[in-house]
Formats: structure tokens, C-alpha cells, sequence
């Protein structure tokens, strides 16, 4: 039969960009509902399921849009733009028959639940996926780190980067076509190396909190199931 899970309860950080598919700016709901079906897989072999949505495809704080604006203004625009791609996805995962609850670190209670840890936790048990929007709540952040802090704080037994490369290489695999794929990484190589792969406060957080970090893509269809059964590939940061 189908191989178990390594890892029962893990958290998928996904950004803004991917699913924006091939448009310039926003959502594609092709995009959306694929990875919709990537998590419900996931859900199907008993996984418990949280994740953290970037908002790159609608606002960066650090973007031209932004420019003469308040840093913490633009990162609080930039918080909302990821409460709009999480709805997005609750959309997406009810509508395959998966229970999902919004959990939001800025207060909107007529659009989401307000992020307690304690309720998040219960969630979980219930077998609810829980989007994290909104980020960690603070300016001068970004969701790599929110993704960091959750995966911490529900106790996940690993966090799943969703990019459009099967892992982290030596070189950009699109321009370098001899450009090799790492299996395995320590966190001190990423941080040393600069390799780009999370922001330095997130692979931080993760290695003192022992989790260990899957980067793969998600643009394989089946990939978020195979990697947390060891599948496939991906490199690992540990
Ligand atoms: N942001 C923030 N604090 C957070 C998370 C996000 O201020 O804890 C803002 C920040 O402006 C960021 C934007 O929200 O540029 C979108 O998040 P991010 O860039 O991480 O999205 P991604 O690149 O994953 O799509």
C-alpha cells in the first residue's frame, strides 16, 4: 500500500506568486484549486494540515507601489493582500469537501477568526486545515517567518516550502542548465551560503525549534504528498 507520512502534522508556506500561475498580478483559480487538491491529498492520508499564504501577488511593502509610503503602512497592506489569497484558498479547499478555518493575526472579525493559539491547536486535532493569514501580524515581517513562527507554536513536524524549482540548487536551475540540486542542506549552509531559499529569521526560528524544512515544487502534480512520505524530490534543511 501507499507509504505512511514521515511527518503527521506539517505547515505549507506557500506565497502570493504561485498562485498567480501564469498572470501577472493576483490569482488564477487553475493555480489556486491545484494547490486546493495538492492539501486535500495530504488531508486524504491523515495529515494534519496548516498553512501560511504569502500576499506577493497582490502587494509587497517593499514595492514600487509602495514607495513614499510608510514602511509599516505598505506592510500592513501587504498583510491584508495575503487575507485575500487565504480566503481565497478556504474557498478552494471547501469546495473539495476539505473543512477549513481562516485564522487571521490582525483582527477582522466579520471576515476571520482572530489567531489564538489555543483555538488553532484545536483545529487541528478536529482535522480542520488551518490557513494562518495575515501574516505574524507585525510590520518588518514577512510569511516566511510567519510560517517559521506557526510551524513552531502548533508544534509541526516539519514546514514545506512551495516554490517553482524541486528544491534549492547552486545556481538559478533556469539560466544555469548545469546547475546542481542539493538533497540535503544544513540550516548554518543557508545561512552561511545566503542561499535564498527562506528569509535568515526563518531558517533561524526553524533550527531552534528542531524543524526541519522541504523545499519542493508545486507545480508537480502529487508532489506535497510524495515529499512528506520522503518521495520524489526536494532538499531538506535540517
Ligand atoms: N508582511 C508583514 N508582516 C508579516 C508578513 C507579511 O508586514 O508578518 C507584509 C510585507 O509587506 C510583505 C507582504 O506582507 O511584503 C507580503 O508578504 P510576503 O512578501 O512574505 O509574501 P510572499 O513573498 O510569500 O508572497
Amino acid at each position: 500500500g501507499p507509504a505512511a507520512p514521515r511527518y503527521k502534522r506539517v505547515l505549507l508556506k506557500i506565497s502570493g506568486e504561485a498562485l498567480m500561475g501564469d498572470r501577472a498580478y493576483g490569482l488564477d483559480p487553475d493555480m489556486v484549486s491545484q494547490v486546493a487538491n495538492e492539501i486535500k491529498s495530504v488531508w486524504d492520508l491523515g495529515g494534519e494540515v496548516c498553512v501560511v499564504i504569502g500576499g506577493g501577488n497582490i502587494f509587497r511593502g517593499v514595492s514600487a507601489a509602495a514607495s513614499g509610503m510608510e514602511r509599516a503602512t505598505a506592510d500592513y497592506m501587504g498583510m491584508l493582500a495575503t487575507v485575500m489569497n487565504a480566503l481565497a484558498m478556504q474557498s478552494g479547499l471547501e469546495s473539495i469537501g476539505v473543512p477549513t478555518r481562516v485564522l487571521s493575526a490582525l483582527p477582522i472579525s466579520a471576515v476571520a477568526e482572530p489567531y489564538i493559539r489555543r483555538r488553532a491547536m484545536r483545529h487541528m486535532e478536529k482535522r480542520r486545515v488551518v490557513v494562518f493569514a495575515a501574516g505574524t501580524g507585525n510590520p518588518f515581517f514577512t510569511t516566511d517567518t510567519a510560517a517559521a513562527l506557526r510551524a513552531s507554536e502548533m508544534g509541526c513536524d516539519a514546514m514545506l516550502k512551495a516554490t517553482k524549482v524541486d528544491g534549492v540548487y547552486d545556481a538559478d536551475p533556469a539560466l544555469a542548465k548545469d546547475a546542481v540540486r542539493y538533497d540535503h542542506l544544513t540550516y548554518m549552509d543557508v545561512l552561511s551560503r545566503d542561499l535564498r531559499v527562506m528569509d535568515a529569521s526563518a531558517i533561524s526560528l526553524a533550527r531552534e525549534n528542531g524543524i526541519p524544512i522541504l523545499v519542493f515544487s508545486i507545480q508537480n502534480v502529487g508532489a506535497f504528498a510524495d515529499v512528506i512520505r520522503g518521495r520524489g524530490t526536494f532538499t531538506i534543511i535540517s
